[in-house]
């Protein structure tokens, strides 16, 4: 777990400033009719106009600078120009940029139009388990407390908890130790002051399971449901939790 210095601190809200703006903008265009290679499109020009990298363009050979996932997807969609958001459809867009050596990772579940009540409330929790775990990014207390957080709003709404994938560390790489389950382990890993990890929890509407698709990239549900994602990168200051992946 790396410790950052003020200066990459710095660096790293710059860079989650940008992937800020990104979603900033995700938010207004999304609507039927949006493909989710337009929404990549637009993304990558965002980022290269504030001079930095879109950090998943080629991460292990990932083809765009955005994941876009709809519907059952969970994460690591590819944006295709045949994937045409419609009324009552949600995409999560998950987006990286690194600026200046310094990374900021970032999802966000959105719905299109108008979405049926239990996919909203889906939406809801899953943003409110971010926000829970995000609360115990504490310096010097138990990693496990962020899982524990984001378990149990997962568990009291009676969601199922993605398990093979979660959060991490961050910083000059995308992904950095630890990894973070977004379940309690039993770990013993304690957060140190000014370490930086991304906070993911990813929520389904039916089982746990999960899957990959033949393109090798995209998750599916086991079960079809939908899936939700929010995700912020946060460093554990003494001054408590910052969000670097806001608008400065
Ligand atoms: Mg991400
Ligand atoms: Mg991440």
């Amino acid at each position: 777990m790396n410790k950052k210095s003020r200066e990459e601190i710095k660096l790293m809200r710059m860079a989650g400033n940008i992937v800020a703006l990104v979603h900033q903008e995700m938010k207004r265009v999304i609507e039927p009719g949006i493909s989710t290679l337009e929404l990549d499109k637009i993304a990558y020009d965002i980022i290269k106009k504030n001079k930095a990298y879109p950090t998943f363009l080629g991460y292990n050979g990932f083809p765009n600078s955005i994941c876009a996932s709809v519907n059952e997807q969970v994460v690591h969609g590819i944006p295709s120009k045949d994937t045409i958001l419609k009324e009552g459809d949600i995409v999560s867009i998950d987006v990286g940029a690194t600026f200046r050596d310094l990374v900021g990772d970032s999802a966000w579940t959105y719905p299109v139009g108008k979405i049926a009540p239990e996919i909203e409330n889906l939406l809801k929790v899953t943003e409110k388990a971010l926000f829970a775990g995000i609360e115990q990014m504490i310096p010097d207390s138990p990693l496990e407390n962020v899982s524990a957080a984001i378990e149990d709003v997962a568990l009291n709404a009676k969601v199922g908890i993605v398990r093979q994938y979660g959060g991490h560390g961050v910083g000059h790489q995308m992904h950095e130790d630890p990894f973070l389950f977004n379940y309690r382990t039993n770990s013993t890993i304690i957060i140190k002051k000014n370490c930086a990890i991304a906070i993911e929890p990813m929520l389904n509407l039916g089982c746990d399971e999960v899957h990959t698709l033949a393109d090798d990239w995209t998750v599916v549900t086991d079960d079809n449901k939908p899936s939700a994602h929010f995700e912020h990168t946060v460093v554990a200051t003494e001054e408590g939790p910052l969000i670097t992946t806001k608008l400065m």
